[in-house]
């Protein structure tokens, strides 16, 4: 089995993880009713997407 020649520093650990942060979802305030909700998805609290009711509440 392959082992790796130097110790990683902390550096390098440091640096390597800087690309491990969290995705967060795409989140935008609805046009409508102003609550956070998923970028190009229809309002889950209000039904609307560009403007119009989609979702009858
Ligand atoms: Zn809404």
């Amino acid at each position: 089995m392959a082992v790796p020649f130097r110790k990683t520093s902390k550096s390098t650990r440091d640096k390597r993880r800087t690309h491990f942060k969290l995705s967060v979802p795409g989140m935008v305030k609805c046009d409508n009713c102003g609550e956070l909700k998923l970028a190009h998805r229809v309002c889950k609290v209000c039904g609307t997407y560009k403007g119009r009711e989609i979702v009858k509440s």
